[in-house]
């Protein structure tokens, strides 16, 4: 049971304060945002906390280092536009693609009618597809297939700052596609070449040893493929002040030993990589493509895969080509060889790959038959074993703005809890004011409401209040709190067979009572870090009150549809489950051992693999990004060496 605090009724009161108006706008920031750039200069309120120095900036100079800053960045979009081009020409547009056979096809061969024929058609150029493609093309024709655009020249994509915003707009052609799972909880799904590596908070962390042996992998292989990627998106962070107070106090409360900067994964306290660089510009999967054998590889955007064409002559079906649709919804269709060895591998994630197989027929047959489609392959576990581990937040507000920051120090516990931090709101008064859509504050006090009674013009006030606070009011940064290894599982179904929807997903978290006292643990290991020394001595909260007015705080900041309850800050197990927000780890969907083989290889069918998170049972090291990308490269290596043995050179 949780230890229960002093009861606060000051909830409802609170909730028409200014101070939790800014408290949800501040989450806004932040939990969507899960960070900010790590910026030298000083944020736009003008206020500065760095090294001890204290100073304030002229309106007049903020403005004018505002406006250098942007044409600064209109001049980097234009040099980006013309150089993607010229560095990836293989990317291309997906009307452009013909049925011509390609001129890269030289190892190709021509399957049915004239479409050209692909030694590999990947779907999904995401952080698992891009480094696979990289790698196939060494030696072999492929196709890689991604629904979105490019992340490069997309502001943003490409700077920490605008992390939030790509989360926040909701418009078709967004990078990201946001998504409530029916738990209430909101969520988004890459839509961008780079997959999530294009829209997530960037940290950067291996997998365990434990992961490593538990999937099977081979270890050295392992170990060479991480560097592979670190050694062209991966940097070191600057830490930002809020990072190193969470670092000190875990040290301080006993997550030992320091385990310093680094990848791996060891119980303690340690600082990881990123995938912004040193000044707050993102790099992607999609840079990976940049290593790919540019006379083997075609890339197409805006293509959007909408089943997987089987061939059902045979014993067991075989994968024979794909059907997908242009940026002008022009239908194509794309081909593998005949020659042995020929795959399609889906990468679409863990909401698009089970999605992909069940609208292309690999599925529960019941499910496949309400909505009319062909079953290809009964397989009832397809969706099946989908989880998101927990994230609970406490927000803390501090007297002056902090200098943003991303997750960079993780507490590695023994308790099967990860405890992250994120901190700081410079962005711009634009960016803080902008309309963020449902994805954001507007509905922050409104998380009180039970999501029927949440009407229009109560979402409207809201954001006008919003609009009505001071830049200052944007000051503080989260602890977060995430649950490894979620016992409670959930599921997808498709809702209608349009590939461009978004299925139903239920995590179901918390339902089981083991995530729910491991949240709690969580919670209580936050208090202790909120009262170490050194971050009291960073933000100089020290009254006792601290952590009941922190949750009351919290409970308004973390934003869900979850109806609230009025013991919400006194039972911390009702805290973590009306609280309960996403860290976008989730994962499952295609799990080995029940859609896939420890190959990836589509159980029941030929020449079909899922390479991705939907394979995961487990969500692997602190942060899942690095083994994601990893496994890519990994399974790419494997490829070429079980086809081509010692001549594949690699
Ligand atoms: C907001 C956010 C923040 C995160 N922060 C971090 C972090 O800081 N550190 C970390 O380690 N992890 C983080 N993650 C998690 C991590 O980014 C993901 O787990 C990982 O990127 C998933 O990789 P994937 O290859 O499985 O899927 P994705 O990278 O999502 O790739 C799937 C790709 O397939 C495409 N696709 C889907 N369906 C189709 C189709 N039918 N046709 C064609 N293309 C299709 C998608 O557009 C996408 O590009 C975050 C995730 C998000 C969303």
């Amino acid at each position: 049971m949780a230890r229960p605090l002093r009861r606060h009724r000051l909830r409802a009161k609170l909730a028409r304060r200014t101070t939790q108006h800014a408290a949800a706008a501040r989450w806004m920031s932040a939990t969507i945002v899960e960070g900010g750039r790590v910026d030298r200069r000083p944020p736009e309120g003008g206020l500065v906390n760095g090294g001890g120095c204290m100073w304030r900036m002229s309106g007049e100079l903020r403005r004018t280092r505002e406006r250098e800053r942007e044409r600064e960045r209109e001049r980097e979009r234009e040099i980006c536009k013309k150089n993607w081009e010229k560095k990836y020409p293989f990317i291309k547009k997906a009307s452009t693609f013909s049925s011509s056979p390609p001129a890269s096809s030289s190892s190709s061969s021509k399957s049915s009618g004239s479409d050209k024929a692909y030694d590999y058609i990947i779907v999904g150029g995401g952080t698992a597809g891009c480094p696979l493609a990289t790698t196939l093309s060494q030696n072999f024709s492929v196709l890689l297939l991604e629904r979105g655009g490019v992340p490069f020249g997309n502001i943003n994509v490409s700077y920490l700052q605008n992390f939030h915003l790509s989360l926040a707009d909701t418009s078709p052609k967004s990078a990201s596609q946001f998504f409530i799972s029916t738990d209430g909880v909101i969520n988004s799904r890459a839509r961008v070449l780079g997959g999530g590596t294009s829209i997530n908070a960037g940290f950067y962390t291996r997998a365990s040893s434990r992961d490593v042996r538990k999937a099977g992998w081979d270890a050295k292989l392992v170990n060479e493929s991480f560097p592979w990627i670190e050694n062209q998106i991966v940097h070191p962070p600057n830490i930002a002040p809020w990072q190193k107070a969470v670092r000190d106090s875990l040290l301080d409360i006993g997550v030992s030993p320091y385990n310093g900067f680094t990848y791996d994964h060891l119980y303690g306290t340690k600082v990881g990589g990123t995938i912004f660089d040193h000044s707050g510009h993102r790099h992607t999967a999609a840079e990976l493509l940049a290593s790919a054998n540019p006379d083997k590889l075609d890339v197409l955007i805006r293509a959007t895969v909408q089943k997987i064409v089987f061939d059902t002559a045979g014993k067991k079906p075989r994968a024979v080509g794909v059907i997908f649709k242009d940026e002008n919804g022009n239908q194509h269709q794309a081909y593998i060889a005949r020659r042995r060895g020929s795959e399609i591998i889906v990468t679409s994630g863990a909401i698009g790959s089970p999605q992909l197989l069940l609208l292309s027929g690999i599925g529960p047959k019941s499910d496949l038959k309400k909505l009319n489609i062909s079953v290809v392959l009964d397989n009832e576990f397809v969706g099946k074993g989908m989880a998101d581990n927990p994230l609970n937040c406490v927000f803390i507000p501090t007297n002056t703005p902090v200098v943003q920051s991303l997750i960079q120090t993780v507490g590695i516990t023994k308790m099967g809890v990860y405890i992250e931090a994120s901190s700081g709101f410079g962005q711009s008064q634009d960016s803080i004011h902008c309309n963020h859509g449902i994805v954001s504050a507007e509905i922050g006090q409104l998380s009180t409401i039970p999501p029927k009674q949440r009407t229009q013009e109560a979402i409207q006030a809201y954001t006008r209040s919003k609009k009505d606070l001071p830049h200052e009011a944007f000051k503080g940064g989260f602890i977060l709190e995430k649950v490894a290894r979620p016992i409670s599982r959930g599921q997808l179904n498709l809702i209608n067979t349009h590939v461009d929807d978004n299925p139903a997903v239920t995590f179901n978290y918390f339902a089981h009572p083991y995530d729910v006292s491991r949240c709690v643990d969580g919670i209580r290991m936050v208090e202790k870090v909120v009262t170490a020394k050194h971050f009291t001595n960073f933000t100089g909260h020290r009254d006792k009150q601290t952590m009941e007015k922190l949750l009351n705080m919290s409970v308004t900041a973390n934003v869900n549809f979850i109806p609230k309850h009025t013991n919400d800050t006194e039972s911390l197990e009702q805290f973590c489950k009306d609280t309960v927000v996403t860290i976008w780890h989730y994962h499952g969907g295609c799990n080995v051992g029940k859609v896939v083989s420890p190959e990836y290889k589509v159980l029941g069918v030929h020449r079909l693999r899922v390479i991705d998170g939907s394979t995961f049972s487990e969500s692997p090291g602190t942060n899942p990004q690095a083994t994601v990308m990893m496994l890519g490269r990994y399974m790419g290596v494997k490829i070429l060496r079980e086809r081509l043995g010692r001549s594949a050179g690699i």
